[in-house]
């Protein structure tokens, strides 16, 4: 078993990590917004996004946020935060893929899906964006990676933005300031427990 180390030679260490940080956090002098990239199998991007939002609402920030893939089916984030005076919230309501089997309607629904996120993504009077679920616009081809990479970089520069949705590619990232992939270890549904209100909803 690894031994504690002497009080002398941890307030050594700790004094060496803090002249570290303190480096790193003088050196990150930068003003300005950040996007964030949420990707992976594992369950946590979404939920993290809205962990997010409410950090911001918490400081008064004017939020928008986008969901991209949301069915008929009620979710917890939405019932909270679409009632909060400071969020503009836009779930696209038709519902993709395996719901509608439907690839023009589909194609219709991202369409309008974009252009409202367009239109938050040019908002100087938007603090923090949340586009949820987009990477599945470009896996089914129904959006061009190109406009949206272009309108990211062309945002107003105090603007924080989160994306989310499995499968990122490299360009994606590229035009994103902090990337993370949640790995999926294990999850309940595979044990057949059921869906819980809020935590999957
Ligand atoms: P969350 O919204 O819970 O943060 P997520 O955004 O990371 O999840 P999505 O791919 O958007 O994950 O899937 C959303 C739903 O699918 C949630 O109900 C989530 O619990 C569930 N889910 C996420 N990852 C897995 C997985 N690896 N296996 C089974 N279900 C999953
Ligand atoms: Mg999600």
């Amino acid at each position: 078993m690894k031994k504690p180390a002497s009080p002398a030679k941890h307030q050594q260490r700790m004094s060496k990590v803090k002249q570290q940080i303190d480096k790193q956090i003088a050196n990150a002098d930068k003003e300005q917004g950040v996007a964030v990239l949420l990707t992976g199998n594992g369950k946590g991007k979404s939920s993290s996004a809205f962990g997010m939002l409410a950090r911001s609402l918490g400081y008064g920030h004017n939020c928008g946020v986008v969901q991209f893939i949301k069915g008929d089916w009620e979710c917890g984030e939405e019932l909270f935060f679409s009632q909060h005076p400071l969020v503009s919230y836009h779930a696209m309501g038709a519902g993709f893929t395996w719901e509608t089997q439907n690839q023009a309607a589909d194609q219709a629904a991202a369409e309008n899906a974009w252009a409202l996120a367009a239109r938050l993504l040019a908002d100087p009077k938007i603090d923090f964006l949340i586009l949820d679920e987009l990477t599945y616009m470009f896996s089914h081809g129904w959006l061009q990676l190109e406009q949206v990479t272009q309108a990211i970089k062309q945002r107003p520069a105090h603007m924080n933005l989160v994306i989310t949705g499995r499968g990122a590619t490299e360009p994606l990232m590229a035009v994103c300031d902090t990337v993370s992939e949640v790995k999926d270890i294990k999850h309940a549904f595979r044990d057949g427990i059921k869906a819980q209100r809020g935590i999957e909803f």
